[in-house]
This record gives C-alpha cells, sequence and structure tokens, in this order.
C-alpha cells in the first residue's frame, strides 16, 4: 500500500473516530448507584477511585487498601477488609458498594462450558461464558460489551437482537468477576500461578470497538498488577474490523487482536459482516499489518466461519493466504454454530479439511475450533437476551 493511501486511511480514521464516539455516547450505561445513591467503586479507574474515598474523608492510602480487597480479595463486603477499622468500614459502606452483576440463570453444558445470564441493575441482560481447557486447569472467560449488537453479522445470533445500551466498565470488570466468583478463584492467583479463568476473550455480544471507553477502562482494571493482574497478552480483543479504533486499541492497550474476517471478497462480506460496507477488507487488513502489539509470539487471529458452499471453497482458501502475507497470524476456523433460524449450514469436514490444510501449507497455524457448550446455545455466535431497548425510535 502508498504511503498516500495509508494516509488517506489515517484521515478518515479521524473522522470516522468521532462519529463513532459520539454513537457511543447515545447508548450510554447509566450511572452505577444503588437506588439508595450509593456508588459502586467496581469499575472506577484508581483516580477515580481515589477521588471518591476522599470525597468521603478517607486518608489518601486507603485506595491502595480498597483497590486489593476488591481487586486481588475479591471482597464485595466492606466488613470483610480486616485491615481497615470497623468505623471506617461501616463509612464506607454507608457511601458505597462493591456490585456484581445478578445471575439470572446459570447453565453447565454436557462438555463443561457455563453460560450465565447477568442481569445488571436496570435490568438489562447480557450473556458470558466460561469454556474451560479440558485438559488443563485453564480457560477463557469470554465477556460481553453491549447489550445488543448494531452489527447484524448474518451467521450471528446477537446480531438480530437490536443494540439496547452499552455495558459500563463495572459491568464489564463484574462479568468477569462474578464468574470468577462462581468458581472461587480469590484472592487472584500471581504472576505465573496457574488460574482456571486464565483468559479473557471479548468476544460475547457486542462489538467491543463501539464501546471502547468502557471496554478500555475494564481492561485497565483488570491489568492493575495490584489487584486482578490479567497479562495483556491474556487478553483478546474481537472486532468486526472497526478500523479507526483498532489503531487506538493497539496503541492504548496492546491487548491480542482477534479479527472476525469470514470472507474474502468485498461482495461477500458485505453480505456477512455487513460492516466491511464501511470498512473494506483492505482497509482492516492495513489495520492489521499497523497493529503495534502484533509479533511472532503475538499473532492477529483471523476468525473465519465455515459456512457449507458459502465461503469455504479451495480458492477462497488460497485467496486467504494471500490476503495475510506477512502478517504474524493464526486463522481460527469456526465450524457454523446453527441457531434457531439461522439462514446456514455448517461445512462439512471435508471442506474445512481442504480449507485448514491449504492454510497451514502457507505458514499459518489453523486450528478447527471444537465447538464448545452449543447444547446451551453457549458457542460462538450464539448468544442473545431478551433484553430490548424501551424508546423504540432511538434503537
Ligand atoms: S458477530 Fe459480533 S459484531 Fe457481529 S453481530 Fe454478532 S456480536 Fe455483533
Amino acid at each position: 500500500m502508498s504511503a498516500i493511501t495509508d494516509q488517506s486511511v489515517l484521515e478518515l480514521s479521524e473522522a470516522e473516530r468521532a462519529r463513532i464516539l459520539a454513537k457511543t455516547a447515545r447508548f450510554a450505561p447509566p450511572e452505577a448507584h444503588t437506588a439508595d445513591g450509593r456508588k459502586d467503586l467496581v469499575g472506577l479507574s484508581r483516580a477515580e477511585l481515589a477521588a471518591a474515598l476522599a470525597e468521603m474523608g478517607a486518608e489518601p492510602f486507603r485506595t491502595k487498601q480498597v483497590w486489593h480487597w476488591i481487586y486481588h480479595q475479591g471482597a464485595t463486603e466492606f466488613s470483610r477488609m480486616s485491615s481497615i477499622a470497623r468505623p471506617m468500614q461501616e463509612k464506607l459502606a454507608e457511601h458505597f458498594v462493591i456490585g456484581r452483576p445478578t445471575a439470572s440463570t446459570v447453565q453447565t453444558s454436557t462438555d463443561e462450558t457455563r453460560k450465565w445470564l447477568f442481569k445488571f441493575r436496570d435490568g438489562q441482560e447480557a450473556e458470558t461464558v466460561y469454556i474451560p481447557d479440558k485438559h488443563e486447569d485453564r480457560g477463557a472467560v469470554c465477556i460481553s460489551s453491549q447489550v445488543g449488537c448494531t452489527l447484524s453479522c448474518r451467521f450471528c445470533h446477537t446480531g438480530t437482537q437490536a443494540l439496547v445500551r452499552n455495558l459500563g466498565a463495572a459491568e464489564i470488570v463484574g462479568q468477569f468477576m462474578a464468574a470468577r466468583d462462581s468458581y472461587g478463584e480469590w484472592p487472584s492467583p500471581k504472576g505465573e500461578t496457574p488460574r482456571l479463568l486464565s483468559t479473557i476473550v471479548l468476544m460475547g455480544m457486542g462489538e467491543p470497538l463501539y464501546n471502547y471507553e468502557n471496554v478500555a477502562k475494564a481492561m485497565t482494571i483488570v491489568m492493575d498488577n495490584e489487584g486482578i493482574a490479567l497479562s495483556r497478552r491474556r487478553i483478546t480483543l474481537s472486532t468486526s474490523g472497526v478500523v479507526p479504533m483498532m489503531d487506538r486499541a493497539g496503541s492504548e492497550l496492546g491487548v491480542n487482536l482477534a479479527v472476525s474476517l469470514h470472507a474474502v471478497r468485498d461482495d461477500l462480506r458485505d453480505e456477512i459482516v455487513p460492516l466491511n460496507r464501511k470498512y473494506p477488507i483492505r482497509e482492516v487488513i492495513a489495520a492489521c499489518r499497523r497493529y503495534p502489539a502484533a509479533s511472532n509470539a503475538r499473532r492477529i487471529t483471523f476468525e473465519y466461519v465455515m459456512l457449507k458452499g458459502v465461503n469455504d471453497s479451495e480458492a477462497e482458501a488460497h485467496e486467504l493466504v494471500r490476503l495475510i502475507a506477512g502478517i504474524p497470524a493464526k486463522v481460527n476456523l469456526i465450524p457454523f454454530n446453527p441457531w434457531p433460524g439461522s439462514p446456514y449450514e455448517t461445512s462439512t469436514n471435508a471442506a474445512i479439511d481442504r480449507f485448514s490444510r491449504i492454510v497451514m501449507d502457507a505458514g499459518f497455524s489453523s486450528p478447527v475450533r471444537a465447538p464448545r457448550g452449543r447444547d446451551i446455545l453457549a458457542a460462538c455466535g450464539q448468544l442473545r437476551t431478551e433484553s430490548r431497548r424501551e424508546r423504540a425510535s432511538e434503537a
């Protein structure tokens, strides 16, 4: 790509970034307060926590203490904070809460995948999934970033649910913390100590880069070394290709990137991932080439859902290899997970094998993702809730 074209992509990004941020504000989450006016401390940055405690009259050193109890110890009651004297505990409880979403339902699949339907303070709901590794004590927590989604990817059940609102930082971190409550994984394991809930994938409901500020704040909290302390290498942000925000996520967060590619021709991707009409394949791939956190040790993942007779030919596998040549990348092939009313079928095993072999022969790792949690509609692209936006005119 020429330097001139690169520049035009970046200029487009500036204008688009402003538009995306304005749109984000329309779907802002409610204030994180309880009905009796107490403020939720979960989801505040360190600076915000310090300011909230100072306003209540607490000394500056309390910030570190409270942070440790919330994010390292997993305390949800101030009375558990044994390094803080009783009168101060009581004062904290008068002003604040340490929130968690409540689980409306919890389902565990025959393959041990667990799915929560979490309800937030305003009654809206989103789903979170834990996918344990079958062979080792570790696993991925798939977190939602929005209630519903604006993007309507055709293979995705969530895409049939209109965007209700963005999730706040407290609600995003809260999903991970509530999942850890469920497995009793507190205090946060230190350093390389094995963790059951060892990685976060932002691949649940919603497009995380359409809710960037809240996602970024939540991930900054999760990465803080004096709390949950999950390294940026263990966090993967999945996007359908919101090009201007990919640059920002790369430079500010440096987490791993996954891109929902799913097609190698613009005419087909326009249909499967409609966002392609705004950011076509050429621009998405260019943003991947610029992505600062990509290296051989931290490859970009290209997600490719295998749809029978739609995108699974050998010619398309060769074109995929040509498109991503030179990018430190791996290609996740995802056999399509059907949902009620879905318009596609899963590719045959033979087609998936052929596709995978072509990608592998070109030097890219190309694992076929084993479907997990299909029996509880927890697999990739199957999440959906009944939440609706009240004022339909704004949807
Ligand atoms: S795949 Fe992701 S971005 Fe596309 S509709 Fe589903 S949740 Fe939204």
